[in-house]
């Protein structure tokens, strides 16, 4: 799958996008990840990318024009026979969850547009973009780190990037509910022992336990997801 994100800050993106388990995804050739600088689509002699919004009101909008270009050049790259989608990282948006993950991980290529200062005209978004999403209901100065928590989330549901897709489906929200409570080395920490079920080597009383303890925490911390559930 590749990624392709159109940022006035692609450095940013890409530092984060490079680490660990995505970075190796990349290096691996089993996702991309393209940085598309909107500036360089400016068109102008300063390479203003943004205005002060038409009725007054504070602060700056980023142009239409320069972020529909960019967009022309990403689809540019893209063959016309691949599975393209274009969202735009905004407050405005759906709030993102595993379900949109795994819808947005069926496309071949996904164009992620971030916004910066106090968004972008509402034309952009009327000409290029197909869905807002948004990460939480709180504002960030620019979609740069939402773009990175979206790519993140669907990389990591393509085969290839984690060892086994065992590794998702288990997890808390993917599993429907939160996961149950992991321990590793040292038996012992500070005076906490592992619970002893874990050490009995009996499968299905470490799964039974686990299971318990898990709506347990679910319970505690998301009764929303068991209200789903039912
Ligand atoms: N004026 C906008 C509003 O009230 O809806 C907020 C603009 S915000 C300061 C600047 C940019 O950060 C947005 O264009 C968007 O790309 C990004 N952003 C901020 N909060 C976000 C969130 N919760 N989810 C996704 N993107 C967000």
């Amino acid at each position: 799958m590749n990624f392709h994100i159109m940022t006035l800050f692609p450095e940013m993106v890409d530092t984060v996008l490079s680490e660990s388990i995505i970075g190796r995804g990349r290096e691996a050739g089993v996702i991309s990840v393209k940085l598309y600088n909107i500036r360089d689509h400016a068109n102008n002699k300063h390479n203003k990318v943004d205005d002060t919004p038409y009725g007054g009101g504070m602060g700056m909008l980023m142009a239409a024009p320069p972020i529909c270009e960019c967009h022309d050049a990403v689809c540019a790259d893209i063959p016309a026979d691949s599975k393209k989608y274009t969202v735009y990282m905004s407050p405005k948006g759906k709030i993102l969850d595993h379900k949109t993950a795994l819808r947005l991980s069926e496309y071949d290529d996904l164009i992620i547009l971030c916004g910066h200062y106090e968004g972008v005209d509402e034309r952009a978004i009327e000409e290029v973009v197909d869905e807002q999403i948004s990460i939480g209901d709180y504002i960030l100065t620019g979609g740069e780190l939402p773009a990175c928590i979206l790519v993140d989330c669907v990389a990591r549901l393509i085969p290839g990037v984690l060892a086994d897709s065992v590794c998702y489906e288990d997890e808390s929200i993917a599993s429907g509910i939160l996961e149950y409570p992991q321990y590793t080395r040292p038996y012992e920490y500070r005076g906490r022992k592992v619970p002893d079920i874990l050490l009995s080597g009996h499968h299905e009383n470490i799964a039974k336990w686990r299971r318990e303890q898990a709506v347990k925490m679910t319970e505690e911390n998301r009764p929303d997801l068991l209200k789903i559930k039912n």
